[in-house]
């Protein structure tokens, strides 16, 4: 009997591909190829195969599946062996799952060959990782197409806290985002989209909840494209490069009735000689996130914001004794500290840049890479 397999092509760039998908592709009769897979990736294929498009883009009408599968049957019959090649991993969102229980009730052996799927790639190109210890304890791999009722249930996705990476979702992103905002999600909440990702025309906006639609929409992304909606779409960028711009983060403590202005003057007298470009989030307790104007500076900048839980904080000052605690913050919030322990969060790596500041009613703690700046000392936190 002639060999089948189901390869994973990787999101986009051709060297995504595994080492084992690219050896089997050159053993192949033939190649049934779906549309989101790189061309480029058909040049591993032997030169005699027949190769065949099966996708809906490029102006021709996608191939029914009950078609694909007949293709597929027809040409192992006749003793060939046939790759069966798709975007990503084959088995997210790649209807591979019914390709190998057909063969396998036509009695056809098959191997799958996994590939790096999309929802990994796209926030890894910009330095998103969709787990991460302090942030998010897991991630959920879900489709914002809706189609045939299938409606995701948003609201139970918003409550796990976990990082939403939505396949199929760029059209759908005005509903998805609106859903989500209704289930209670922060309109903070920092977001990515991603399209054609880890290919030369990537493209993608970092932006907040609040903003993602209109922000989707004025850049006129389209699909393929994954959204990334968490507290690590904040990373984009500052994980990469922890030394480049934006290598900054921030963490806020603030009094309740603060003006955006002052909240503005704290950060950039404590910056200097950086500034708010430098700075690649803001960062404060979540039972603060809600203040409105933290919430009008975020915006106004650009700036996302990033939330931390009371545990978040507590496990900061177990793994960093020497923080300085504050018994007036510990009576009104509960925790020893804001400032410097939701910079040191929400910094990848990082140390505190300098003495905290206060200024009317906000004060401000800064952390970095170590070298960011070497006009400034690494704080101590023994000397304050
Ligand atoms: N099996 C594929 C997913 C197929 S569903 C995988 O594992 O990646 C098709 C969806 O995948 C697209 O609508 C888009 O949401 C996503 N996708 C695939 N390639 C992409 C890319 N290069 N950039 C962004 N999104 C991509």
């Amino acid at each position: 009997m002639s060999r089948a397999w189901l390869i994973g092509a990787g999101p986009g760039d051709a060297e995504l591909m595994t080492v084992k998908a690219m050896r089997v592709l050159a053993l192949a009769d033939v190649v049934l190829v779906d549309d989101l897979v790189n061309p480029d990736i058909l040049d591993m294929a032997r030169a005699d195969a027949r190769i065949v498009h099966v996708g809906k883009r490029g102006g021709s009408p996608s191939t029914p599946q009950d078609e694909i599968i007949a293709a597929m049957l027809a040409h192992l019959r006749a003793g060939r062996s046939v790759a069966r090649l798709k975007g990503g991993d084959p088995f997210v969102f790649g209807r591979g799952g019914e390709e190998l229980a057909a063969l396998r009730s036509a009695g056809i052996e098959v191997e799958v060959i996994s590939g790096v799927t999309a929802g990994i790639a796209a926030p890894a190109s910009l330095g998103i990782p969709i787990t991460h210890r302090s942030m998010a304890q897991g991630a959920v791999f879900v489709t914002g197409h809706g189609a045939d009722g299938q409606e995701p249930d948003w609201r139970a996705l918003a409550a796990t806290g976990l990082t939403l990476v939505v396949y199929m979702g760029i059209r759908r992103v005005d509903d998805i985002a609106a859903a989500l905002l209704q289930a209670g999600m922060s309109a903070q909440t920092p977001c990515a989209a991603i399209e054609s990702a880890t290919l030369p025309a990537q493209r993608e906006v970092l932006t907040s909840l609040g903003r993602l639609a209109a922000q989707v929409r004025e850049a006129g992304l389209g699909s393929p494209a994954i959204l990334v909606i968490g507290r690590v779409a904040a990373l984009a960028r500052t994980g990469e490069a922890p030394t480049s711009e934006k290598s900054l983060t921030v963490g806020l403590g603030f009094r309740r009735g603060v003006t955006v202005d002052q909240i503005e003057a704290a950060l950039c007298t404590t910056l200097a000689p950086s500034t708010l470009a430098d700075v690649s989030c803001v960062a404060t307790l979540d039972a603060k996130a809600g203040e409105p104007a933290l919430v009008a500076f975020c915006d106004r900048h650009r700036i996302p914001l990033v939330t931390f839980s009371a545990a978040d904080i507590r496990a900061c000052f177990d793994l960093n004794p020497s923080l300085p605690r504050s018994s007036h913050v510990h009576a009104h919030l509960g925790v020893d500290g804001v400032c410097e322990p939701c910079a040191l969060l929400a910094a990848k790596n990082g140390t505190l840049m300098r003495k905290k500041q206060a200024l009317d009613g906000v004060t401000v703690a800064v952390a970095g890479p170590e070298k960011a700046n070497t006009r400034e000392r690494p704080h101590n936190a023994h000397n304050e």
